[in-house]
């Protein structure tokens, strides 16, 4: 038997210490606390972590708030291209899809390939025909659009076309969601949701749906989830990076987390992961200004935090 544990994140695409009123702050351990108690519900009652991780994602890409699904920010032409992928570490079962637009929870759209398709990783036309015979819900274009992140790729279009320098606060460039969780069973998942990039170059895919990059989960070492700049997340493949050097260095889990996330930043790389072990709390490193996160230990207490500050603890069992 394994302690059950859950760790989720809200993205690297937090907005500045100094430009987010308390108000805004508390919607967002608001809807982290949420994300914790749908996962949590699933892992106290024997539930599997791919399932903790799956309503667990879902429920941050039902939130406006973040960058995944409702909400998602768009690319160049205005267009929404979003990319999630999800992993089992109990037998390296893996789905994901990439640019895809429709389904109304992209992480679904991830798991439908991970358990309906011989594939690992679906986008373009083969992706949205396999998906629209999947048992998955759709949602219009409008229900992802919302007003601020239409501001946001005109002030960027605009910006551009003005040669001006790029002063956005990471909030209005990127974000992303994601979950680890470890079940009762010893079972480890992972699974990442992101709309990319404000203004990103249609097609272009992140980490999010590479496995061993944005999203891996292995039941011998760790599952990791990611967000910040993915093309570096993407060249030093950060989550497997992590599992290989619990693998092979013999590293704790916080050592080979924090580790990574020091060398992605010494590389041009921002933002953080959380990860989780076959024991032991969960790491959630991050060398941006913050990271929306978030995690409970078998004692039910979710601890929620965005920048430096000390964890609001909730306890669910009150
Ligand atoms: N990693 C995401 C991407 O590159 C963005 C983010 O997490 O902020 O698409």
């Amino acid at each position: 038997m394994a302690e059950p544990s859950l760790a989720i994140h809200g993205g690297a695409g937090t907005l500045p210490l100094t430009g987010m009123d308390p108000a805004m702050a508390d919607a967002h351990h608001t809807a982290l606390r949420a994300a914790l108690a749908a996962g949590w519900k699933v892992l106290s009652k024997s539930g599997s972590a791919l399932d903790a991780v799956t309503v667990a994602v879902m429920t941050l890409e039902d939130d406006d708030l973040f960058n995944a699904a409702r909400g998602a920010v768009f690319n160049a032409d205005g267009k929404l291209e979003m990319d999630a992928g999800i992993m089992s570490g109990r037998d390296r079962a893996a789905g994901a899809v990439a640019g895809i637009c429709g389904p109304r929870n992209p992480i679904l759209a991830a798991r439908a390939v991970m358990e309906h398709s011989e594939t690992v990783l679906l986008a373009g036309r083969g992706a949205e025909e396999f998906l629209a015979a999947q048992d998955i819900e759709f949602q219009s274009f409008d229900y992802f659009c919302t007003e601020r992140r239409v501001v946001a790729l005109n002030q960027e279009l605009a910006r551009r076309a003005s040669g001006a320098p790029d002063t956005r606060s990471d909030a209005d460039r990127h974000g992303t969601v994601g979950a680890v969780a470890r079940d009762a069973a010893g079972n480890l998942a992972a699974g990442t949701s992101t709309g990319g990039f404000t203004a990103k170059r249609p097609g272009r895919v992140g980490d999010t749906p590479i496995i061993g990059a944005g999203t891996f989960a292995d039941n011998a070492t760790c599952a990791v989830s990611t967000t910040g700049t993915g093309e570096i997340f993407i060249r030093f493949t950060a989550a497997s990076e992590i599992s290989a050097r619990i693998r092979y260095a013999s590293q704790t889990l916080e050592q080979a987390a924090s580790g990574v996330i020091a060398e992605l930043f010494s590389n041009g790389g921002d933002g953080g992961l959380i990860a989780i072990g076959r024991a032991g709390p969960p790491s959630l490193p991050f060398n941006s200004s913050g990271m929306y996160r978030g995690f409970v230990l078998s004692d039910g207490v979710f601890r929620t935090a965005i920048h430096r500050e000390a964890y609001r603890i909730f306890d669910s069992r009150e």
